[in-house]
Parts: structure tokens; sequence; C-alpha cells
């Protein structure tokens, strides 16, 4: 009998015991290709022996010491790194512990902005439908997934929903994907105008949709039409790039690719590669200079922020991405992996859509190709997926559509940035097989 408390009750899961590059390896000695970096986190793959030794060396100097009394080298060292790879104009670096805490913290910074700046009665967030942006009930409230929010209502901010950009599914024959993009973002007004622009703090959005719409990428504009929104009304961009950020689509940060700056962004998974449980907010200069010339307080923190050897693990993800120019290779390999999956399941009746960034690519499947009928979610088809994919020894992030039904079920690829061409080839062709295998196991 186990004393942990699963998130699965029922499941009964291998137990993993060592792990080095882009496998796994569990007690039975079965290893696992990890395709999706865990979730979409391991961006080195596992223990790089340059980030082991910079966390034990950090570890033996100073273990902890809590930000109310101290700051440290290796914070503000890490803080300095994130500055300057930034976008311009982003000048400060808040650390958090997780992607959920990064969220929270995005949150209530852009709340606290307006307060400092004399504006108190803005108090709503604009998000996108079927977002997820964490599991604490802050970032669940920003959050557009029915099934994850319908048990925690009612939720703690008030925040109101636009339609994400999904343009495999959206996008009117009719229309170019620019036009597909303007019309969201004159969505975006309209809801904008509805809630009155001097009551909404900042909108909210994922630049490419990982978890919960299988790495969607935004069309041509359409983040640049959102930012010229927030800059005529006065209101923050703030970007999750939880799960997109940090290397994944090819560049650092994902909004790079769209030529525009948020206001405030959330970064957290590749920051730390998996070695320590490590996020950020990266504020804007015009963010940071109201606490600054205001009550010079940011009203929020956590007891384990800025911890040195979560500190001292990212800042050595940091530079051996840079050293062995890892974000060029998710752009090149990403490109590799497309071609191959291209070749391998591009013609396949039930993979309606192959998309996405760099190393962040999605397979979503469908029951008819021409309709883009989903399966039924009933069937899991991405459980049934992802366990196939597990007994070949392939670990891929699988998720369905529960998703408010609205789309097929999708496989996430987010393998680490140092995978080699032998490596994608072992994973498309494991993940070809564990495709067949889930439809083949489906009921007649
Ligand atoms: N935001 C996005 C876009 C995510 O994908 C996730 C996690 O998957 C989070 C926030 C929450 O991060 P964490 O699980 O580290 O709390």
């Amino acid at each position: 009998m186990t004393h942990l408390f699963h998130r699965q009750l029922r499941q009964t899961l291998p137990e993993a015991a060592s792990a080095k590059g882009l496998y796994i390896t569990d007690t039975a000695g079965k290893t696992y290709l990890d395709a999706c970096g865990g979730a979409a986190v391991s961006c080195l793959g596992h223990n790089h022996p340059d980030v082991i030794a910079a966390m034990a060396a950090q570890m033996a100097r100073l273990d902890y010491a809590h930000t109310s009394f101290f700051t440290t080298r290796v914070a503000e060292e890490l803080a300095d790194t994130l500055i300057a790879q930034a976008p311009e104009g982003i000048s400060h670096v808040y650390l958090l512990s997780s992607g959920s805490e990064a969220m929270e913290a995005a949150l209530k910074m852009a709340r606290q902005y307006f307060v400092e700046l004399g504006q108190p009665r803005r108090t709503n967030f604009i998000a996108r439908r079927q977002s997820y942006h964490g599991n604490t009930l802050g970032a669940l409230a920003v959050g557009g997934n029915a099934w994850r929010r319908a048990q925690f209502a009612p939720l703690l901010i008030d925040v109101t929903h636009v339609a994400p950009c999904y343009e495999y599914r959206d996008r009117l024959p009719t229309e170019t994907p620019e036009q597909y993009g303007q019309r969201l973002v004159r969505e975006l007004e309209a809801e904008l105008l509805r809630l009155g622009p001097d009551t909404v703090i900042g909108i909210c959005a994922e630049p490419v949709v990982g978890a919960t719409l299988g790495a969607a990428p935004p069309v041509p504009g359409y983040f640049q039409g959102i930012r010229a929104l927030c800059d005529r009304y006065g209101v923050l961009l703030i970007a999750d790039e939880v799960m997109c950020g940090m290397g994944r689509t090819g560049t650092l940060h994902a909004l790079e690719q769209e030529g525009i700056v948020p206001d405030i962004m959330a970064v957290a998974k590749g920051l730390g590669g998996g070695y320590q449980a490590i996020g950020a907010v990266l504020a804007h200069g015009r963010v940071y200079d109201a606490f600054d010339s205001g009550s010079g307080q940011f009203m929020h923190g956590h007891t384990y922020i800025g911890h040195p050897v979560a500190c001292a693990a990212a800042l050595e993800v940091q530079r051996v991405l840079q050293r062995e120019k890892l974000v060029e290779a998710s752009r090149v390999q990403g490109l590799a992996l497309r071609r191959k999956l291209d070749a391998a399941l591009g013609g396949h009746a039930h993979v309606g859509d192959i998309r996405g960034r760099g190393l962040f690519l999605a397979l979503e499947l469908v029951a008819d190709r021409a309709s883009k009928q989903p399966f039924d979610p009933k069937l899991r088809l991405n459980g049934r997926i992802r366990d196939e994919a597990l007994a070949r020894g392939l670990m891929v992030y699988a998720m369905g559509g529960t998703i408010d039904g609205r789309h097929g079920d999708h496989v996430l690829l987010a393998p680490p940035f140092t995978v080699q061409e032998r490596d994608l080839d072992t994973l498309v062709e494991r993940l070809a097989e564990s495709v067949e295998a889930a439809l083949a196991g489906l009921p007649a």
C-alpha cells in the first residue's frame, strides 16, 4: 500500500530510477525516450554534468538565505543573464518556484501596477478559452478550460474569455491567416469595450498554446494586433511563456517571432530545465517604474523564491544553452522532426494536423480528416496513445478533446534540445507504431 497521494489514485506507474541525456530508466531496467521533456521541461536532457556541478558547488557554499534578509550573487547573476537576453524594454526579474507561481505573481503584479498608478477600478482580466495558465486558484481563474475550472467555482478574480487563435479549426475557408487574426483582434476589442477599457488590467495569452491546444501557433499579425489594442487602451499584455518559452519554439522567447514585447512575461519549465523548481516573471521597465516611483514594494512573496540552488541550476542551464547553441538547435532539430513527422504521419487518415514551432510540435488526431470531426472523448484515444508509447519506451504528452470537447486528441512532442537525428528517427518510429496500436485498440 502506498502512502503517497498520487494524482491518479488508480494508476500504477513505473518507478523511475535514473536518467541520462534523453532517457529515463525505471527500476526494472527499462528505458524511456523522453520525447516531451516531462511536460516541456527538460531542455538539456537529464543529468547534465555542468548543471549538477553548479548546483553542488552552490549547495556547498550557501544552501538557503531568505529573500527578506539577503540577496545572493547567484540570484543577481541569474537576473542579469535573463535581462541581457530579454527583449528591449524588459528590465527586471521576479523569481518564483513554478509556472503557476509565476502566473500568480504576474497577475498580482499587473493588479498592483494599476493600484500604484492610482487606477484601482481596473479589476478585470481577459484571457482565452481553452487556455491553461496553472493550477493555483488565480491562475486557474484566468485559465479557460471549462472542465478544469468547474469544480473550483467561484474562482478568485474577474476574468472573461475570448476565442483562442486556433487556425486549424477556426479559420474560415474564405479568410487568409491574417484576416482570421484580425477578426480575433476585433472580437477582443469588442470584449474590451463591453467591459469598459478602464476596468481592464490585462490580456493574458500563451503565445504558442501548449498543453491545451497542442502547440498551436498564432497567425501572422495576431499578436501585433493585440499589442496595438493594449497600447490604445492602456491595458497590459501578459504573456504566459511557461511552456513555450526559454528556447522551446526556436527563439529564446516565443513572442520574439511575433515582433512584439509584452509588459509582463511568465517563464518556468525550461528556465531550470527540470534540475530545480524555478519560475520567473519578467517585467517591462514601465511596470517596474510604477512600483519604484510608487509604494516601493511588491505585495507578494514565497518562502523559497530566489532559492540559491534553484538559481544556480537555472543560471547554468542558461549558460549551457548559450555555450552549446541549443536554442538554435531547437529551431533546426524542430524542422527536422517536423519533416520526419510529415513523412511518417502526414498522410495518415486520422492525423488532421501537424503543427508547432521549434521542438514544440503536436499531432491532432481526428476521426475524419475531411470534416475534422474529433474522436469521441470517451474513447480516451489520447490516453491510449500515451500508454502504447510508454509500453514502447517513449514518453509523449497526450491530451484529449475533453477540453471543452472542441478539438481532437493531440500528442505533444517537446524533446530536449540536445536531441540528435537518430533519436528523432526512434521517436517518430515508436510514435507511429503507438498511434496505430491505439487506433487498432479502439472498440469497433
Ligand atoms: N502556464 C502554462 C502555459 C503551462 O503549460 C503550465 C504548466 O503546464 C503552467 C502555466 C503551470 O506551470 P506549473 O505546472 O509549473 O505550475
